[in-house]
């Protein structure tokens, strides 16, 4: 047997009384013993009770839709490498064991996986932050449970050692705990390596991101929609000095609009309940009335369960306060937002000629008031456009269609320069020490894979960054790991993996290579004429070829579909051109610069300032360089995985969704990784280092022979005499590599003398 091989999903040599998994349907498996051998094609089995033990029914089934089942005593390993039989139900019946007794985290190997309890388990308190901050940095991780602590801690330790750039990379389905992860991640750095007075700050960026950046979708009731990669930074003596914080593409259009049953950002609610009476009557907020506005009405959703919007918005405040955003300026925040609510609420009365006029009641009256510009600006700001034409400006009037779009256009304008201004502010707060060091620890949490009735640019963009995500992953895992092993020339079985290249091309491939979709996109948005059916048409020109793209010929839509790695998602080019395009017409920013109110004006500036130096670059190609950016600089840093896992769809505890969880595991490739990690060789030395370092071990008479020998019979003499089974290493062409584990008697040896 070629080491790397192993007794993998076969049946051979299970005989009558051995324990199998039956597939007794596509997403079903259950245990049963041989009662029979399983040579023929049919064979006799015993299935467990329900409760798993003892024998029930006896059925005869297909030898086909056996696997082995491994050994009892294997029920619930913490690292998924250590189960004898490695197959999708093994692999589930010990993510399942491990869930219902509150283990939530299991090793795959190099990856952690992290199942969402949807409850609060034991396993966060300051006890076992200490358990883990104990870890000798030189320790093995074995004798510690699978854990963000962990993960987290070697992440901090080999920066400590290694002086290298360490990143968390956090991923999963929308709802599946990225969030929460990254949250318990930070407390425990906060607590191995506070002490400046920083890292109180640099939590306090979580929920005051939160409020402005989170929303309740079907998905998740607490989901992210913007991508989120924190660097914090350690000084000399390792203790965290500051942070910065790039964000990536913020959901607009919630701003305006949401599915039945979605939420705004949080923080709209959080003021409308939260604010006391004096403060919502300067704001113009009726009490308790949040019916009142169109932006937060039409969803039919104004609360969440479990959640008290009023109280959270007193630790928005805190966290505000924290991160140096003065309470003057914190009332200036709240009265942009509710400006924005009133602008959702300005009504247009359409005139004969098609054109509108802006209806002249309360909410264009409050609207004016809290921008701090006069109501006739505001109402011919919504109302016509500036157009230069030869040399003259003329006014033109909009047509119902347009006032509207102009009018959501004013408010997500806002809103988006706001979260920008906020990061802003965090970064300034928290560049405190940061020039001091040049390590530091990143975390990337951003909006997980998203698949809902109806999906537009935004889902696009957000699938996007979890494709390139789910590639880098796999470079890393697979790619740069059997590609190590084969320039060293070392006998291993190769793992087939998913390789996701296609649908990465698909959507950013761009001339002269190919077209993708957001070549296209942006190629539409430069033609005058163009609308959103004839990039439609276009797609289906030019991209029928990529088996990752697919459209029904049948309906007579604009959808199309994208195969992910995660599933098939059907987008629909409804306003696709519009959020690529992403213009704001100069009348609505000249609107904001000649606001009275100065956060506005600031604001405003930014926005021009932004859009000058952006140009004519399109949403959609600032997003595919932001994530060039972004995987470039993971792959300078040593990369931890997180995986995590959504255990539901309803977002509930105890309830193991077998089919949903095991669709995950197959999409983000856990088994391969687990496979590559057991039959992998994870610890390498050159030939040269092993024999310097190891040299000392030997006789005094292979000393002698051997001083000056080639380094590879150093080695091999080593390995000889200290009897290294022949299966727990392979000698490559410069590199020694070895089994996970086996170095552990020679390094103690080493230490003793
Ligand atoms: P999205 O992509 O939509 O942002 P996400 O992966 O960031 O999703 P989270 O917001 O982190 O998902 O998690 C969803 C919810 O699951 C949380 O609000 C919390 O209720 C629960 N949850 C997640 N992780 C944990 C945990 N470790 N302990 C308890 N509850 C958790
Ligand atoms: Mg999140």
């Amino acid at each position: 047997m070629a080491a790397g091989v192993w007794k993998q999903d076969t049946l051979e040599g299970l005989d009558k009384g051995s324990r199998v998994w039956y597939k007794a349907s596509a997403n079903e498996w259950r245990l049963g013993t041989l009662q029979s051998s399983a040579e023929k094609a049919e064979c006799s089995l015993a299935l467990d009770s329900e409760r798993g033990e003892g024998c029930g029914q006896v059925i005869t089934v297909q030898t086909s839709l056996l696997v082995p089942a491994n050994p009892k005593i294997l029920d619930g390993v913490n690292d998924l490498t250590t189960l004898s039989y490695l197959n999708e139900a093994s692999i589930l019946h010990d993510l399942r064991q491990r869930y219902g007794a509150d283990d939530i985290y299991t090793h795959a190997g190099p990856v952690l996986i992290a199942i969402n309890p949807f409850k609060r388990v034991p396993l966060y308190a300051p006890e076992i932050i200490q358990h883990y901050k104990a870890r000798q940095g030189s320790q093995q991780a074995d004798g510690y449970e699978p854990h963000v602590f962990l993960t987290a801690d070697k992440a901090y330790k080999a920066m400590c050692t290694n002086s290298k750039s360490q990143s968390l990379v956090i991923s999963g389905e929308s709802g599946a705990g990225k969030t929460e992860t990254t949250k318990i991640a930070m407390q425990y750095l906060a607590g191995l390596a506070g002490g400046t007075g920083v890292e109180g700050q640099v939590l306090s960026t979580n929920p005051l991101l939160e409020a402005f950046g989170n929303a309740k979708t079907l998905r998740n009731n607490n989901s992210s929609r913007f991508g989120k990669l924190i660097d914090i930074y350690f000084n000399n003596s390792r203790h965290i000095c500051g942070a910065l914080i790039q964000t990536y593409l913020l959901e607009k259009s919630r701003v305006v609009h949401q599915l039945p049953g979605e939420r705004n950002y949080h923080i709209f609610y959080q003021i409308c309940r939260g604010l006391n009476a004096e403060e919502r009557q300067q704001l113009r907020i009726p009490a308790d009335t949040l019916e009142a506005f169109r932006y937060l009405r039409t969803s039919g959703c104004t609360s969440i369960d479990g959640v008290d919007d009023g109280a959270d918005l007193a630790d928005v405040k805190k966290a505000m306060t924290a991160v140096g955003i003065a309470p003057a300026k914190q009332a200036n925040i709240f009265q942009l937002l509710a400006a924005i609510l009133w602008l959702g609420n300005i009504e247009f009365d359409v005139k004969t000629d098609d054109s509108v006029t802006v209806r002249r009641d309360a909410p264009l009256a409050n609207a004016a008031a809290l921008l701090q510009c006069s109501e006739d600006a505001l109402a011919s700001a919504l109302s016509t456009r500036k157009i230069t034409a030869g040399g003259e400006t003329i006014s033109m009037d909009l047509k119902l269609e347009s006032a509207i779009d102009t009018r959501d256009a004013l408010a997500k304008a806002a809103y988006a320069a706001l979260f920008r201004w906020l990061v802003e502010q965090i970064n300034v707060a928290l560049a405190v020490g940061k020039r001091k060091s040049d390590t530091s620890l990143s975390i990337l949490d951003i909006y997980g894979f998203e698949c809902f009735k109806e999906n537009s640019f935004e889902q696009l963009c957000i699938n996007y960054a979890n494709e390139r995500l789910q590639q880098q992953f796999n470079k890393h895992l697979f790619k740069l790991e059997q590609e190590a092993y084969a320039t060293e020339g070392i006998d291993w079985a190769h793992v087939e993996f998913e390789d996701n290249q296609e649908c990465v091309d698909l959507i950013e491939n761009r001339p002269p290579k190919s077209v993708g979709i957001i070549s296209l996109l942006d190629e539409e948005c430069m033609f005058p004429k163009a609308t959103d059916s004839t990039f439609s048409a276009k797609l289906r020109e030019n991209l029928t070829s990529n088996k990752r793209f697919s459209y029904n010929p049948k309906v007579p839509t604009d959808d199309f579909a994208v195969e992910h790695y995660a599933g098939e998602v059907v987008y629909s080019c409804h306003k696709f051109l519009d959020k690529n395009k992403d213009s704001l017409s100069p009348d609505l920013v000249e609107l904001m610069e000649t606001s009275g109110e100065p956060l506005l004006q600031h604001l405003a500036a930014e926005i021009a300032k932004t859009q000058e130096k952006r140009g004519s670059q399109t949403v959609g190609s600032r997003f595919r360089d932001q994530l060039k950016d972004l995987i470039q600089r993971l792959d300078q840093t040593e990369l931890h995985f997180v995986r995590c896992i959504k255990p539901n769809g309803a977002q509930v505890a105890d309830r193991f969704d077998a089919p949903l969880i095991l669709h995950q595991l197959r999409c983000c490739g856990v088994l391969e990784v687990t496979r590559i990690a057991r039959a992998g060789y994870p610890t390498r030395y050159l030939h040269t280092h092993f024999a310097d370092r190891y040299l000392v071990l030997l006789s005094a008479a292979s000393q002698r022979k051997l001083a000056r020998a080639p380094a590879l019979d150093v080695c091999k003499r080593v390995l000889e005499e200290y009897r290294i089974d022949r299966s727990m290493f392979q000698i490559g062409h410069t590199k020694l590599f070895f089994r996970a584990g086996v170095l552990g008697q020679l390094e103690d040896t080493w230490a003793r003398i």
